[in-house]
């Protein structure tokens, strides 16, 4: 894409309604605008990363044995009616009256639709367990919209929904969907904490929030120090063998949200213990019977007899990672994507325009970067250009200018604290951004 035509609105002025640095470099690198409070356009360089994010989810959930659906956003009363959550949610939901008087609501989650898709397909226990989820948009009319794409009132989701025969099978459901949440975090660039979460009165250890620390964080959260050193990027996982050894290891440590913590193990802790704030960008749940049971989402059991079905419901915050990723990765210039979810990775900067040589080596190089490549060609001072690619922090920058050229060499920098710069020839600088470029893990 070439940076005169493309369509990125950046701000030289911190917007003032700003209160976080995600929510402050989002506006300014032009990756979104806000429509009212807590819903906004996405622009097109946000709408890049979005995706991205969005892609990693889709396989990684698919990986997991996970199958794709698409659900409206749009819901009749009458089953959140039968569940018994219509009245419950309270004003968090956004309830509409149809020009037949009928009550619809615009959902801000999925559960008593998808029990009903359920009960009505599914006939025998032969079809479970079965994963279903979508990535669709969610309205949630919060009291405190804030921090940009990070609270907002429109949001999208990655919900997911597993239908098992029995509590051991739902187990089992719930164990994948913690590992493929362990590989999509880690994917991103995230440390995301898995941390035990409140279960309500189901009880039992099968709820985790998956929590990334950052100071901007809305959750009080408890962690033994030992967690920040474990890494698990780049493991692999057999998800047709047994998982409970691979999640009692990620489980191992202690790890809780305030709603669960534990003063007394704490204590035990000394040292060890760090109380920090926390970003969640999942959560995963095991509630058992509690829509089968009102919704009558039965299956005949292998003697006939109907058999309620085992629920999870498994979240991930897809637009609020957007948000959640800055926070994590930033500097005072702007923002520093991890390679798999930048929009674009590379950006080339051509400090001469109109200069026949710098014009000739960037050509050449957009051609042979394709899709990866914003190429600045504006005719603007180098400190404007140098300044916005900071901002919005594709992870690699080429820059050519007049002098380098002359001699055959650009200079191939890399955004972040790892930092460097090089100076090479044009096709080394390609050889090295070939070499460098992530695997689709
Ligand atoms: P929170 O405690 O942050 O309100 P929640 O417990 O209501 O979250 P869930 O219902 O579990 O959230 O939704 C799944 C995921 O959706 C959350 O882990 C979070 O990442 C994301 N999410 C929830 N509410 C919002 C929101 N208002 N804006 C953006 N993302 C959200
Ligand atoms: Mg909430």
């Amino acid at each position: 894409m070439r940076r005169s035509a493309y369509f990125l609105p950046t701000l030289k002025e911190n917007p003032s309604e700003a209160q976080i640095v995600s929510h402050r470099l989002m506006l300014r690198a032009g990756m979104i605008r806000q429509s009212s409070a807590g819903i906004y356009s996405w622009l097109p360089m946000g709408f890049r990363v979005l995706k991205k994010i969005e892609q990693i989810v889709r396989e990684e959930q698919n990986r997991a044995g996970a199958q794709e659906l698409l659900m409206p956003t749009i819901q009749p009363a009458e089953l959140w009616k039968e569940s018994g959550r219509y009245e419950d949610y309270g004003k968090e939901m956004l309830r509409i009256v149809d020009r037949h008087d009928r009550g619809m609501l615009y959902g801000p989650t999925n559960e008593e639709q998808i029990t009903a898709i359920f009960r009505e397909c599914v006939k025998s226990y032969r079809e479970l367990p079965q994963i279903l989820y979508h990535i669709q948009w969610k309205f949630r009319d919060e009291v405190r919209p804030r921090f940009g794409v990070m609270r907002g009132r429109e949001f999208l989701m990655k919900d997911a929904y597993s239908f098992d025969l029995d509590a051991a099978g739902a187990r089992r459901s719930y164990q994948r969907m913690f590992v493929s949440y362990m590989r999509t975090f880690a994917r991103m660039g995230l440390k995301a904490i898995p941390m035990r979460a409140d279960t309500g009165p189901i009880g039992g250890d099968l709820s985790h929030e998956f929590q990334i620390l950052a100071e901007t964080g809305e959750s009080a959260v408890f962690i033994d120090r030992a967690l920040l050193a474990t890494d698990w990027a780049g493991r692999e996982v057999d998800y047709s063998s047994d998982l409970s050894p691979l999640v009692d290891e990620l489980t191992g440590h202690y790890a809780a949200t305030d709603e669960k913590h534990d003063p007394a193990m704490e204590k035990t802790l000394g040292d060890r213990l760090l109380s920090a704030r926390g970003i969640e960008v999942g959560h995963i749940f095991y509630f058992g019977t509690k829509y089968s049971k009102p919704m009558n989402a039965a299956v005949p059991g292998p003697d006939g007899t109907p058999v309620l079905v085992e629920m999870g419901s498994y979240g991930i915050g897809v637009s609020r990672l957007v948000g959640a990723i800055i926070e994590a990765s930033h500097d005072d210039a702007g923002i520093i994507w991890p390679e798999p979810v930048a929009p674009f990775r590379v950006g080339l900067i051509n400090l001469k325009p109109g200069d026949a040589k710098c014009d000739e080596a960037c050509a050449t190089l957009y051609r042979a970067l394709a899709d990866d490549v914003l190429y600045d060609d504006r005719d603007e001072r180098a400190g404007v250009k140098f300044a916005e690619m900071d901002l919005i922090g594709l992870p690699w920058q080429v820059v050519v200018g007049p002098k380098g050229i002359a001699g055959g060499t650009v200079e191939l920098k890399r955004r972040g604290a790892a930092g460097g710069r090089e100076e090479m020839t044009l096709d080394a600088a390609l050889a090295k951004l070939a070499s460098t470029r992530p695997g689709r893990s």
